[in-house]
């Protein structure tokens, strides 16, 4: 396989960078290991900044982040849904704050605007009524997996290909320049190779690992390790914000129908192990009992963790993640290994992603002597040419117009069984887990307790799968959903989880399927 550019890392940044890179006219590869956004991209809060969080502490982030918010909105029209945001003062919360809050978001171009209290309590009836202050923002929530999907099929629309399961294992250089990406292919266990002139290294928190396989000296891309935990029920219709200078568990962010609190940020060692300690857990519903009080008696129902790709930063000690820069950095491997046609980005935010993209594809540009514009901020993905975000109501307007017609699958998301079916046609290899990405199969308050059966009797009903592979897409699932109880089983989930647990190992008995033990195997 051949091509002019091959980018690492099926994230928002490498889905944003081959998408750029396709619509200069380059001839371009994307390899992933995993699924499209199984990264951090799957694993953050769903905010699509307005800057209000940046604007005292980052002030070039909270600019970006305007900026980019507002393209974002209008590029990836189904992936946004435009709620709005207040940052409020708690009871305890220095006052104070909220003016420096208003220099820094006039100073740096975020629209902010104070409002009363009475107003806040009024369109948010569940907020904290001992607020002191708040002000409005243009804060909105973003459905990453639809964002990556969405630039991933522009790519593919500009001529792109984009490889998932293929893990890069080396990068080969000859006279100096990157030559050959060398991979494997996880599905077939079988080694590829895609020579090309230049490479993207757009591996987030494992960017470091890629550059090493390149053969240079180490990147220092320091994952900063936060915990988010999904609540049953959207108990706010704005982003709420602390408004205080960027803590632990500040941010409430509806999506879809749960509501999103978070996060902590603690320097991880190794992305692929991120831990989601009790006592975070803890802070978190703490944390929630400032905004909302009586959080705690909403269930609690997914925890996870991601890592954030932070560029390390010499201005603040090495394990200070909270307070190292959002900044995107671009890294020159010639300029700093010797080796040619390799650039690594880290840094930056989902909410930044095509501005990365921007970024690092005018370097490859300017290295290759070429003056192609980029254009990714003016042309829709597919899917959102007609420019309307989305509400959460969207699936009950479709569901009303076919509720004679289907059958629903996942009552908690609204999936019907031809949505699932589709999925299943267009990834035929894919596992229950990757059609939960783009379906939100299972994410509801049952997290796939009623649901992942079905949809795994329908994938065999439907001739797509024998009935041992559907036993492990059903293992596989359960699996990964089971990581994320663990750390929050305590109150109503946990007789949520026991009448899951009943139904699924009680009365179907889904450890000794044929193909359990396999299917048990998590994709990463
Ligand atoms: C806790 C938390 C909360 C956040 N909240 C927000 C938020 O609300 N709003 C916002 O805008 N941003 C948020 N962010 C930041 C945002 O999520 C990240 O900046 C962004 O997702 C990074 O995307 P990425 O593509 O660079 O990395 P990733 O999404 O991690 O993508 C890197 C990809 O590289 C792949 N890869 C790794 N090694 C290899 C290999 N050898 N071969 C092939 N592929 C490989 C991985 O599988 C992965 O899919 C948050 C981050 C965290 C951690």
């Amino acid at each position: 396989m051949t091509a002019d550019v091959v980018v690492v890392g099926g994230g928002s940044t490498g889905v944003g960078v081959v998408r750029d890179v396709a619509m200069r006219g380059f001839s371009a590869v994307l390899v992933e290991r995993a699924d499209l956004a199984q990264g951090t991209s799957g694993r953050f809060h769903g905010l699509l900044h307005s800057g209000g969080r940046y604007v005292v502490s980052d002030p070039e982030s909270a600019r970006e982040c305007a900026e980019e918010s507002a393209i974002v909105a209008r590029i990836h029209a189904d992936a946004v849904e435009r709620t709005g945001g207040y940052f409020v003062t708690g009871p305890d919360d220095d006052p104070g704050f909220a003016d420096r809050f208003l220099a820094g978001a006039a100073a740096s171009g975020v629209p902010a605007r104070e409002i009363g209290v009475a107003e806040a309590l009024r369109t948010e009836p569940r907020l904290n009524p001992k607020i002191q202050r708040a002000i409005e923002v243009h804060d909105g929530t973003v459905d990453g997996w639809q964002l990556v999907w969405g630039a991933a099929n522009s790519a593919k629309a500009h001529g792109a290909q984009i490889l998932t399961y293929h893990r890069v294992t080396r990068i080969e250089s000859r006279e100096g320049r990157v030559a050959t990406v060398v991979c494997t292919d996880r599905k077939k266990d079988e080694e590829v190779r895609i020579e090309c002139g230049f490479v993207l290294n757009c591996a987030g928190p494992w960017a470091g690992q890629v550059a090493a396989a390149a053969g240079c000296q180490p990147v220092e891309v320091v994952p900063g390790r936060g915990i988010m935990i999904a609540m049953n029920h959207r108990l706010v219709n704005r982003v709420i914000n602390r408004c205080i200078y960027p803590d632990d568990g500040d941010i409430l962010v509806p999506v879809h129908t749960v509501s999103i609190i978070g996060t902590t940020d603690v320097r991880a060692d190794d992305p692929d192990r991120l831990a989601i300690p009790r006592d975070e857990v803890r802070r978190m519903l703490d944390a929630g009992e400032i905004l909302i009080p009586g959080f705690r008696q909403a269930r609690a129902l997914h925890a996870w963790a991601g890592a954030r790709p932070l560029i390390k930063d010499t201005r603040v000690s090495a394990s200070d993640t909270r307070h190292m820069s959002r900044g995107m950095a671009v890294i020159d491997h010639s300029e700093r290994d010797g080796i040619g046609g390799l650039l690594t980005i880290g840094g930056g935010k989902l909410t930044t992603y095509r501005l990365m993209a921007e970024h690092i594809v005018d370097e490859m540009c300017r290295q290759l002597g070429e003056s192609r514009p980029c254009t990714t901020a003016s042309e829709a993905v597919p899917g959102s040419e007609g420019g309307r975000n989305y509400a959460v109501t969207h699936r009950l307007g479709d569901r009303e117009a076919d509720r004679l017609d289907d059958q629903i699958l996942c009552e908690c998301e609204l999936v019907s069984r031809s949505m699932f079916e589709r999925a299943l046609n267009e990834q035929p290899t894919g596992s229950l887990d990757d059609l939960r990405r783009q379906l939100r199969v299972g994410m509801g308050p049952c997290q796939g307790g009623f649901c992942s059966v079905r949809a795994a009797g329908v994938a065999v009903d439907g001739g797509h799968v024998d009935a041992t592979r559907g036993s492990e897409l059903l293992g596989g699932f359960l699996k990964n959903r089971w990581i994320g109880l663990w750390p929050i089983l305590y109150g109503d989930q946990v007789r949520q989880t026991a009448l899951d647990n009943w139904i699924l190992r009680g009365t179907l008995d889904v450890d000794h399927l044929p193909g359990a033990e396999a299917g048990a195997e998590v994709a990463a």
